[in-house]
């Protein structure tokens, strides 16, 4: 459709090659969306592309657990969010991650680590 290829290079205009690895990383159902119980507050774990498969804690908006979000977001301003974030947005967005239900205990714990 020719709405969604202008969508497309927009995309692609703004976020670059992390729009790329983004949309890999979401066909490859590398988001999983963490949900605590009883608050209901979220975290994304999304999957790193480096052969070593790591996985980071991501909110979507505003913090990613990875090297490129402080080398190249808040060190250097280049780029407006990591490909992590942006796989975060585009799985949410089309509805296409895992959920995984944790207690608000276990969702704490998580986040202490990062
Ligand atoms: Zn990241």
């Amino acid at each position: 459709m020719e709405g969604n290829r202008v969508y497309t290079q927009s995309l692609h205009f703004l976020f670059g090659k992390n729009f790329e690895g983004a949309t890999r990383i979401v066909d490859q159902r590398g988001v999983s969306k963490i949900s605590a119980h009883p608050s209901g507050r979220f975290i994304f774990q999304v999957a790193g592309e480096s052969r070593r498969k790591e996985q980071y804690l991501c909110f979507a908006e505003n913090f990613c657990a990875c090297y490129s979000f402080f080398y190249d977001v808040v060190n250097r301003g280049e780029q407006l969010c990591c490909k992590h974030q942006l796989a975060a947005r585009l799985a949410a967005s089309l509805g296409s991650y895992a959920e995984v239900k944790v207690s608000d205990e276990e969702l704490a714990l998580l986040l202490s680590r990062i």
